[in-house]
């Protein structure tokens, strides 16, 4: 129906247009903002979802996904109901991986594979790949993984990684409980090392690594947390893991982006489903693949690619949102005390705390009166964590920021 408005936005998903302007990708952001359900209960309304995973999706995405729910074009069925067998599925898991592939420019030498278990399996899987596979140069007894610890998640990781083989923490920032990146001087990595690990963003914390690391060890990163949110150098890594439920999709699917000589280092004695050979030679389909988040993933790809126009202006968006509350927490540090150190900050969650509970309740019972929902900090830092992912839009970060300002006022 033309002028239709949710007709308009399916349509900016299909269509392959030129890349829009900065505003025009703000605006395309906006398509999240509070809006109405037009399903069984059009009483409820969309709140401003602050969740730091699963996470708010681009409304575009969620409506396609409707529409095409009870029957996938030329399926006959929906996308819970075919195999993944099926000429449909395989072109639409294709066309996920392909679009990854044009986002990051992800080089001939890596291979993209789409994996269950979320992240804390490949907390587990890239030791007993990368780890039980390495050689030292003599060629026979296993090396050393290093790890670059910076919250909580890097901590886990290194958990996992020491039931497999031998671990060094080079930098753990625990002693002031995760609030800040290394320096280049802190790190020494091994040039002999199987891998060297880091989180890319810490989500709990809200600590991230705003730029690719050089690295002579081949470099492991858990992006889980800020997935798609900036170009990324692929080259730099050896693999890159990320589950999709903060900036991606949905849960269920875990990316894992994999250098493909490191393939060799899958020993044939794995557990099949642990072994990224396996999965690298079977096209992530050596069991039944996660269809449905595989699917989600791909329109959260589209919409990037084609609605916001690439990595580059996702970032001037992110950039921007991020610094629009931010710029309030600076304005009145008395009441907002952040946790992570200025240089370390995430663009992704943004986390601060309060002199007392009693502010803390108020400020949240405020939020929730403008709609601004899951805000509560993680239990182990407490305070506020305002996750900013990828599709919350701009309104929902100024309806927020003005929320602050105006209880910083107010409480001074
Ligand atoms: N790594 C990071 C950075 C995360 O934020 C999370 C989840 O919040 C995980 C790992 C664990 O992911 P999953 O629950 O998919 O295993």
């Amino acid at each position: 129906m033309p002028g239709d408005p949710i007709a308009k936005s399916v349509a900016g998903l299909k269509s392959s247009v030129s890349l829009p302007t900065f505003s025009q990708v703000i605006a395309a952001v906006n398509m999240t903002s509070n809006m109405t359900a037009s399903g069984a209960n059009p009483t409820e309304k969309r709140l401003y979802n602050f969740s730091p995973g699963p996470a708010v999706l681009p409304v575009p995405v969620l409506e396609r996904i409707r529409d095409e729910m009870l029957c996938l074009p030329g399926a006959g069925a929906s996308i819970l109901e075919i195999s993944h067998r099926t000429k449909q599925y395989i072109e639409i898991q294709e066309n996920a991986r392909q679009r990854l592939i044009r986002l990051l420019k992800i080089p001939e030498t890596h291979d993209v594979l789409f994996l269950q278990g979320g992240a804390r399996l490949q907390f587990s899987m890239v030791p007993v790949n990368l780890l039980r596979g390495a050689k030292d140069k003599t060629g026979s007894s296993p090396t050393v993984a290093q790890y670059i610890v910076t919250g909580t998640w890097g901590k886990y990781a290194v958990g996992e990684a020491k039931k497999e083989g031998a671990v060094e923490t080079i930098f753990d920032s625990k002693p002031t409980n995760y609030d800040r990146l290394p320096t280049s001087s802190e790190i020494s990595i091994r040039e002999d090392a199987a891998y060297v690990h880091l989180t890319t963003n810490e989500t709990i914390q809200g600590v991230q690594f705003q730029n690719d690391l050089n690295s002579p060890a081949p470099l492991v990163a858990d992006c889980s947390s800020d997935f798609l949110y900036r170009p990324m150098d692929i080259s730099k890594y050896g693999l890159i893991y990320a589950c999709a439920q903060k900036n991606a999709g949905p849960a269920g699917v875990t990316v894992v982006i994999i250098r493909k000589d490191l393939l060799e280092r899958s020993t044939d004695d794995l557990p099949g489903y642990l072994s990224y050979k396996n999965h690298a030679a079977e096209g992530s389909m050596w069991n039944t693949p996660p269809t449905f988040a595989i699917y989600t993933l791909g329109l959260v790809a589209q919409w990037i690619e084609e609605t916001i126009g690439g990595l580059d202006a996702m970032l001037k968006v992110n950039q921007e949102k991020a610094s629009t509350v931010y710029s309030v927490v600076d304005k009145f540090p008395k009441m907002f005390i952040g946790h992570a150190q200025k240089d370390s900050r995430s663009l992704m969650n943004v986390t601060f705390k309060f002199a007392t509970e009693d502010l803390e309740k108020s400020f949240l019972k405020g939020a929730e009166a403008h709609d601004l929902d899951s805000l509560k900090g993680h239990r182990s830092v407490g305070g506020i964590r305002a996750s900013i992912y990828n599709a919350m839009p701009m309104a929902g970060v100024k309806v927020l920021a003005e929320h602050m300002t105006e209880f910083a006022t107010k409480n001074a």
